[in-house]
């Protein structure tokens, strides 16, 4: 009785479901600290204790109808312009409240600004690999998913052939950094060169392409690297921020979508957004939540954990013979498998426990992603493990 819509991705979840009740099993058999669960992007790191004292302090003292009471759809415009006034703190951009739609994560933001902006039939392009989520989120709006190949060399995006596969039907292009799966931060020159793709693609076809900058990992960064904020290059540039990651918050679904004043329309598209996070059904964003984002808008969680975390891992896994790039943010790392079948490798990896995705997970087959936001002890205690299986390849 379910839609056509809903039947594949029924299955695919079916799928990522067994993967989750393997896990759990081998921990039930062999203890928790002997499965070495790299499959899931589930921050270790706990909230800022900021966060939890903002709780605290917010059931006390602020009014209960207000705190957890409707508001308007974009949310709270306090909580808007405080975000706002952050951002041009940190990024010297020139938002304001009026700019902000607060959403029920990134996930939310994305359904909201492909809600917004797309038709049946139009195209939205992103590169490989990606968040596989994107497919769905497209087709929810009859939209057409289009792939780019991926450049394995360094994993910024493939411009060469972005540039060939840009039609008059390209609504949006959805980009993601720091990136999901491979930790690649987008430089600047990539912005720059993407961004003169779409202007001069723009001006060919008489359209209006806008640019989805997914970043829930943005405060993921490590040895200093910088993340370009992207409106500054591109003016049809709309940002999805999300602080599942940065405070550790992913259950408590909190995020916000940023359209600047210089995008093509803005007014309204930021009107039409905040009607689209309405007619989602998710109504606005979770009140206590904004309020808690507003006493922690500076709050961050602790980076170097991840990045002690990456170091290990990166260093461990090419000590073992693999081949990957370091992870510049994020808290992933993306290992090229030693057959070109790595599902078959991730099979074979479960023999000493070891839980990994499949690259085709994220239309990248022949890698596999690790994802590191685990205990320091469970990177240091599997890399034994890592050599033993690099080791029945011939690494
Ligand atoms: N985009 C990317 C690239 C992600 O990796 C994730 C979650 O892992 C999301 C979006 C969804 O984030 P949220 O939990 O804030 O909806």
């Amino acid at each position: 009785m379910i839609s056509e819509k809903m039947k594949p991705l029924v299955n695919n979840n079916s799928a990522i479901r067994a993967m989750f009740e393997e896990g759990n099993q081998l921990k039930a058999i062999y203890g928790a600290d002997k499965v070495y669960d790299f499959s899931l992007g589930n921050p270790n790191v706990p909230a800022p204790a900021e966060v939890k004292q903002a709780i605290i302090d917010i059931l006390n003292e602020e009014e209960s109808t207000m705190v957890h009471g409707y508001m308007s759809n974009a949310g709270f415009e306090d909580v808007r312009e405080t975000i706002a006034q952050s951002l041009n703190r940190r990024f010297q951009t020139n938002f304001s409240a009026h700019n902000l739609i607060m959403t029920v994560g990134a996930a939310s933001g994305l359904n909201v600004a492909l809600k917004t902006i797309l038709n049946p039939g139009e195209e939205v392009i992103t590169f490989a690999p990606y968040f596989v989520e994107y497919g769905a989120y497209v087709s929810n709006y009859d939209g057409k998913l289009v792939v780019i190949s991926p450049n394995t060399e360094t994993f910024q995006p493939n411009l060469t052939e972005f540039e060939t596969k840009i039609t008059a039907k390209t609504r949006a292009v959805i980009i993601n950094t720091p990136h999901n799966p491979t930790g690649v931060i987008y430089s600047e020159e990539t912005l720059r060169k993407l961004a003169a793709i779409l202007e001069k693609k723009q001006k060919e076809f008489g359209s209006v392409i806008f640019l989805i900058s997914d970043e829930p990992y943005r405060e993921l960064a490590y040895d200093g690297a910088v993340v370009p904020y992207v409106t500054k290059y591109y003016k049809n540039t709309i940002v999805g921020y999300s602080y599942s990651k940065s405070l550790s918050l992913p259950g408590e679904r909190i995020g916000y979508l940023i359209i600047p004043d210089e995008l093509e329309d803005s007014e309204n598209v930021i009107n039409a957004a905040a009607i689209a996070t309405r007619v989602s059904g998710a109504v606005n964003a979770p009140s206590l939540m904004q309020r808690v984002i507003m006493r922690c808008v500076d709050a961050q969680t602790d980076v170097s954990y991840y990045e002690r975390n990456r170091n290990a891992l990166y260093q461990g896994m090419t000590d073992a013979g693999f081949t990957c790039i370091k992870p510049q943010g994020a808290f992933y790392l993306f290992v090229k498998s030693p057959v070109e079948n790595e599902k078959e490798f991730c099979e074979a990896a479960k023999k000493y426990n070891i839980l990994m995705v499949p690259g085709s997970s994220f239309a990248c087959p022949g890698y596999v992603r690790l994802a590191y936001c685990v205990s320091y002890e469970t990177i240091i205690n599997s890399l034994p493990y890592f050599k033993k299986l690099g080791a029945d390849y011939g690494l």
